[in-house]
């Protein structure tokens, strides 16, 4: 079951940049018992004008070669609910002729990711953990990163715990400034990045919100 599928260009951490096709799946196994104020409500509340839809897994492949593109974001809502069909795209898509596609994977932490998953070279994990009992494990740490949305009143409380992380974590977490949208984000993460760079932490960029002030679809 999917949300939205939409081209645009990757706005955060790996693969900032890149020219990509989005696929936002429904559903989310934190939903209304996250702890975040979820800004991708829609992705597991159904919005009647814009309701979910089913694409066969042959639809999907046929519209990720008309984007013509080289990467996939596959966001969410918690796309890991859906993980096994995700493994059976991907698998169709690098078994083409040609297949040199990188596949971004954003997930909340929950879920394990398969073996199919964990053991492709080309996927990549944005791990944004919302559960304060996370662990930072069970990711490749070489293709996975860590994304924290903070506000100034956790500072103190991150440099404790970053300081009893693992080096080879530490390098793997960015801290993400909490706006909703260009103002909130502008204002916020001089401050975040400023933090970051007195403690040698990792800043993260959300270019979507400079560029496209939090819109839906971008
Ligand atoms: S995990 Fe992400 S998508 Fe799910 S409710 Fe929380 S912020 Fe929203």
């Amino acid at each position: 079951m999917l949300c939205e599928i939409f081209r645009s260009i990757q706005g955060e951490v790996q693969g900032l940049g890149r020219q990509a096709l989005f696929i936002r799946t429904a559903g989310c196994n934190l939903a209304k018992n996250c702890p975040v104020d979820c800004d991708t409500r829609y992705s597991w509340e159904e919005n009647k004008k814009l309701p979910f839809f089913e694409r066969s897994i042959d639809a999907l492949s046929k519209e990720i070669d008309a984007a013509s593109v080289d990467v996939v974001v596959i966001t969410g809502g918690e796309p890991l609910l859906q993980q096994a069909e995700i493994a059976r795209l991907i698998a169709g898509q690098e078994a083409k002729k040609d297949a040199n596609m990188d596949w971004y994977i954003e997930t909340n932490g929950t879920i394990t990711p398969i073996s199919q998953l964990i053991n492709d070279a080309r996927i990549y994990f944005n791990v944004s953990p919302k559960l304060a009992s996370f662990t930072y494990t069970g990711f490749p740490l070489s293709r996975t990163i860590f994304k924290h949305v903070i506000t100034p009143a956790e500072f103190t409380a991150w440099e404790n715990k970053m300081s009893q992380l693992p080096i080879e974590i530490h390098r793997k977490i960015y801290f993400m400034p909490m706006s909703r949208n260009r103002e909130q984000y502008l204002q916020s993460a001089p401050a975040v990045a400023n933090w970051c760079n007195d403690h040698g932490f990792n800043f993260g960029a959300r270019e979507h919100l400079v560029l496209w002030d939090g819109k839906r679809g971008f």
